[in-house]
């Protein structure tokens, strides 16, 4: 028993914090995997800007190499450009609003050495005195932008540059006539830049052939090379111009080539001063018109503007709350059974005492007549229980002796009014055999209704029988005279006093007769008291049997008899005393020695005449009418 207990007790502390414990290394790994999600939701969404970004950067960038390969549609159309032409069809395109970024369009022209003072005169002509091809130390082939669109500010700057004596200029303006296709140049310093808020900048060319010839192979293109139109980008006004305001949750940072050098930095978003954020971060390579770029991108916001952070936060706050209440649950579930499995200890114990006890239980709701009974209860009555089911207060009421129904009604008005402390009742029920059964039935009020009535009521019932019987023995033998069985002097005195009463309340008739043997003392003394005590008993016997139910016989003491005839005026009376008389007169006794004695009695009758009269004194009426018999001769009946 003790050890059970402690194992208990061991068992509802250790159970919850196990509980507890173990959801929270639950709510550990739902967090782990919530931070997984998290972070995967999050590359996911930073790759697809990513993708987004580098989408946009291409889609530019292919959409001026369609400009392009307008502009050099329009020196297919036409066999000279002329300068107006030039600047009517750059202005139509509205690049500054279409494409912003782009610093301008122009096209550069190559001039064989033998031409160069020929194409400057024919420039300064157009109205450029001022007009010459820089750098001109002396080569064999001269470039020169002769177009640049728009024509003002930092564009005039580029004017008559040959852009073939820049080595990194030269290299994609080889690469675009050998391919015939639009490439881009590597990091530059543009010849716009004035050296204020200075930008990196590159510059992309689309090879102009000269019109009418075949341009298939590398030798006919290098042949037929007339010039190149190209756009000078300037990189952060580009960027600006492809993101916008887009990219402001990602930092990118592009550099020239295929590696991430700083010298090779061409543009820095910049914008964020935020420690790494870990994984998130992509370096890639893309290939803009025929150049490597090498783009690097990471998020430049916290990555809660990318995903829900706190969906992990949550796990953990609701886990740990969980945790608690499971484990307070489990460790209530643990102490709650100790108490109910005390509770049906106790419940056990009860009955077990109820078993013992022999005693019968009813739970009563006074209210609505709902009644519950225990097998004893039944089984008092010889019934099994389920045999009186569905039981009720009628269950009680079918089987109790109407006359302690009453009682019992009258008993419980008076617990409920508070007029009795307690209830308790004796009451007979009808046994399945048909007798009665004696029950003492006990009950209390647990609840009152909120108006003051009673709910639940409670009781025992317990068999009484043995003890009514012993009572009801007790009782007789109080009654009786111990010799005769005829009624003693108390009780006859009792009941005669009860019988007057009602004969003087009803008006009724009453007699009463005194009977005393004839020289009964002759009889003790000559065969023994024991004869004597035999003849009273005879007596006794005679008057039983001549004497109606409804009449009383008693013994007074000695050898004085008397008997109340209810209902019997005094002739009536006259003739059952002669009866009572004459049968004695007959009757032998029959001594030891097998001789037969004979005995007489005499006689005194009254009758009740007035209503102011007691027992006592009508009793005195009848000795004085005894007296008389005797005094006339024994063996008769005298009224008095
Ligand atoms: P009578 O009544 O005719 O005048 O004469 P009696 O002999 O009967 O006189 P009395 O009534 O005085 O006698 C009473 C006698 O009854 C006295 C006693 O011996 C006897 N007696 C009284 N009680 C008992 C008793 O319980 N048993 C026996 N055997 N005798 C009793
Ligand atoms: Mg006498
Ligand atoms: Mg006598």
């Amino acid at each position: 028993m003790k050890i059970t207990k402690y194992f208990h007790l061991k068992m509802s502390v250790a159970l919850p914090i196990f509980t507890f414990l173990f959801s929270l290394w639950m709510t550990y790994e739902v967090f782990h995997i919530a931070q997984l999600e998290v972070k995967h939701k999050a590359q996911v969404n930073f790759d697809f800007r990513v993708r987004e970004a580098t989408n946009h950067i291409n889609e530019r960038m292919q959409a001026y190499e369609q400009v392009l390969l307008g502009t050099a549609g329009l020196f297919k159309a036409s066999k000279n450009i002329e300068r107006n032409e030039f600047k009517q069809y750059v202005a139509m395109l509205n690049l500054t609003k279409n494409y912003p970024g782009v610093q301008g369009l122009g096209f550069s022209l190559i001039i064989p050495e033998a031409k160069k003072t020929q194409h400057i005169a024919s420039i300064r002509s157009e109205g450029f005195p001022e007009y010459t091809i820089r750098p001109d130390d002396p080569r064999d082939i001269y470039t020169s932008i002769i177009y640049i669109e728009p024509f003002y500010n930092r564009n005039l700057r580029a004017f008559g540059y040959d852009m073939f004596t820049h080595p990194i200029r030269h290299e994609a303006m080889q690469k675009a006539m050998d391919s015939g296709k639009a490439i881009i140049s590597g990091k530059v310093k543009l010849v716009q830049e004035s050296g204020k808020q200075e930008q990196a900048g590159f510059l992309m060319y689309l090879p102009i052939y000269r019109n009418g010839t075949n341009n298939d192979t590398l030798l006919e293109r290098r042949e037929n090379i007339l010039g190149w139109v190209y756009f000078p980008f300037r990189m952060n006004d580009l960027m600006n111009g492809i993101f916008g305001e887009n990219a402001t949750d990602l930092h990118i940072k592009i550099f020239d080539g295929e590696r991430m050098l700083n010298e090779a930095l061409m543009y820095d978003s910049g914008g964020s001063n935020l420690p790494s954020t870990g994984e998130l971060g992509k370096t890639l390579q893309v290939q803009i018109a025929g150049h490597a770029w090498t783009i690097y991108i990471r998020p430049s916001l916290p990555i809660s503007s990318l995903v829900d952070v706190y969906y992990p936060k949550l796990v953990v706050v609701i886990g740990t709350i969980i945790s608690f209440l499971l484990s307070l649950l489990i460790w209530f579930l643990l102490t709650g059974r100790k108490y109910a499995s005390d509770l049906g200890v106790e419940h056990q114990r009860l009955d077990s005492i109820l078993e013992g006890t022999h005693v019968g239980t009813w739970e009563w709701n006074v209210q609505t007549g709902k009644t519950k009974f225990n097998d004893r209860w039944a089984h008092m009555m010889g019934y099994e229980l389920s045999e009186l089911e569905p039981t009720s207060i009628e269950t009680w009421t079918k089987f109790v002796h109407p006359d302690d129904a009453t009682t019992s009604g009258n008993l419980l008005e008076k617990y409920f009014s508070g007029e009795l402390a307690y209830y308790e009742c004796e009451a007979r029920m009808r046994h399945k055999s048909g007798h009665w059964v004696w029950v003492l039935t006990r009950g209390k009020v647990a609840t009152w209704t909120p108006d003051g009535k009673p709910l639940m009521m409670y009781g025992t019932h317990m068999e009484i029988s043995q003890r009514k019987q012993l009572e009801l023995e007790l009782t007789k033998q109080a009654h009786l005279d111990y010799l005769t069985e005829l009624s003693n002097r108390r009780h006859f005195m009792a009941r005669g006093e009860v019988e007057l009463s009602r004969a003087i309340r009803y008006d009724t008739p009453l007699s009463l007769i005194m009977l005393d043997i004839d020289f009964f003392k002759n009889v003790n003394d000559t065969y023994g008291h024991q004869v004597g005590d035999t003849v009273l008993q005879v007596i006794g016997k005679i008057c039983q049997d001549t004497l109606r139910n409804v009449d009383l016989a008693g013994r007074l003491g000695g050898e004085e008899f008397a008997v109340i005839l209810p209902e019997t005026p005094a002739k009536e009376a006259l003739e059952v005393a002669e009866r009572l008389r004459e049968a004695i007169a007959k009757t032998e006794v029959t001594l030891p020695t097998g001789l037969p004695i004979h005995f007489t009695a005499s006689i005194g009758i009254t009758t009740l005449h007035d209503k102011n009269i007691n027992f006592d004194m009508l009793l005195n009426r009848a000795d004085k009418a005894l007296y008389k018999a005797k005094e006339t001769g024994r063996n008769k009946s005298c009224v008095g």
